[in-house]
């Protein structure tokens, strides 16, 4: 018996820059899992450090591929058709009355959890101990099939564009962080617009925030921010000596109130983990207010500029934020993407629709800031 065979995007040597397109076998699948004939697939920043073989991925890259001994297949966030179902397959996405047949169009969630351990009986599987995330951890999504699970398995509308269903698993980290706080009638500051700061601007503008700031360096995203509806923009200027860096913060710390009127905004999401940024957020929000901490710093301390009057004597609140919530992200991302406006904004964070053979270049985009979300369309493969 022959195996079939197709293309797939491998990491396959422990250095920068060595992802290639190479044939893999079509994955076979086990009783509990579905075969899912991949549509499109949508690059994360995570994939940039694959990409770049940076430090903070080379343990689970290790692990995966025996040590290089085979490659492994990246991506995570996509979407495409059943073709196959095991014989023990009863739900998908834990929810027993959903029927899963060949041919439906479905995302899936990219953590493959125990279901045994205390959190995921907990009811918190986004934290689970045991978690196995495709294209770190077991073979991705960048490829004309992938095996997984039912349990992981999220069935989409029918008629939701490629595109958009290809996206929905970092939509679902957007929402769980900027939704944490209710947000209608909310005046908002977001500091950093990577593709999960813009998402979180189309939430908080779909939410009902009655007024979104944000905070960025680049041009080419605060342009982007400008197009979905965000109402100020407001540019951060290189600074390097500490004085420099002092009077910078001052300075945004006074344009973010501004642009919210009273004392400030009641919420601000610190997306970039950037540490002045980290610090504009907890300064800015008015008395009483609430930061979401999303953004991951380089390097592990931080420290407060004036602990006590800042976070105790202002009375505010700041919640870090990890994943999704499984599932409750996904009906709520469900209810965001069927809305036409939505999707409106969300195609203006999609910059690219590439063929999956050129997703060299459209990383060296991303990493340039010459792009924004790029989802990789494996239509053809
Ligand atoms: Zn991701
Ligand atoms: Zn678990």
């Amino acid at each position: 018996m022959t195996t079939a065979t197709m293309p797939s995007i491998q990491v396959v040597a422990p250095k920068a820059g060595a992802m290639e397109v190479r044939t893999a076998s079509v994955p076979r699948i086990a009783p509990h899992e579905v075969l899912i004939k991949v549509r499109a697939a949508a690059v994360c920043g995570s994939d940039l450090h694959i990409f770049q073989y940076d430090e903070s991925v080379r343990p689970k890259l290790l692990r995966a591929s025996d040590n290089f001994q085979r490659g492994l297949i990246a991506g995570h966030e996509f979407c495409g058709h059943i073709v196959e179902i095991g014989s023990e397959v009863k739900t998908i996405m834990g929810d027993p009355k959903v029927k899963l047949e060949i041919g439906d169009f479905v995302s899936a969630e990219s953590h493959v959890v125990c279901e045994k351990c205390y959190q995921c009986l907990a009811g918190e599987k986004h934290v689970c101990v045991n978690d196995k995330i495709i294209g770190f951890d077991r073979d991705g999504a960048f490829a004309s099939y992938i095996a997984l699970p039912s349990s992981c398995v999220w069935k989409n509308d029918k008629d939701l564009p490629f595109e958009i269903a290809a996206i929905q698993e970092p939509l679902g980290n957007a929402m769980h962080a900027a939704a944490h706080f209710p947000l209608k009638g909310q005046r908002v500051v977001i500091f950093g617009l990577g593709p999960i700061g813009m998402f979180s601007a189309v939430i908080a503008l779909m939410h009902g925030a009655s007024q979104v700031t944000a905070v960025e360096v680049s041009e080419y995203r605060a342009n982007i921010a400008k197009e979905i509806g965000v109402h100020n923009v407001i540019m951060g200027k290189p600074a390097k000596t500490p004085q420099e860096r002092a009077d910078e913060r001052a300075r945004v710390q006074k344009l973010v109130r501004e642009a919210a009127g009273h004392d400030g905004p009641d919420v601000a999401l610190e997306m970039s983990g950037h540490p002045d940024a980290i610090t504009n957020s907890v300064k800015a929000v008015r008395r009483g207010g609430k930061v979401v901490a999303f953004g991951l710093t380089k390097d592990a301390a931080f420290t407060f500029e004036d602990y006590s009057k800042d976070v105790i004597f202002n009375g505010i609140t700041i919640q870090g934020i990890i994943g999704r919530r499984i599932y409750e992200t996904w009906y709520k991302v469900r209810d965001l993407v069927r809305q036409p406006e939505a999707q409106k904004k969300l195609r203006k964070v999609i910059t690219e629709v590439l063929p999956y053979t050129e997703f060299r270049g459209g990383m060296e985009r991303m990493l340039a800031g010459k792009a924004g979300k790029i989802v990789l369309d494996f239509a053809k493969a």
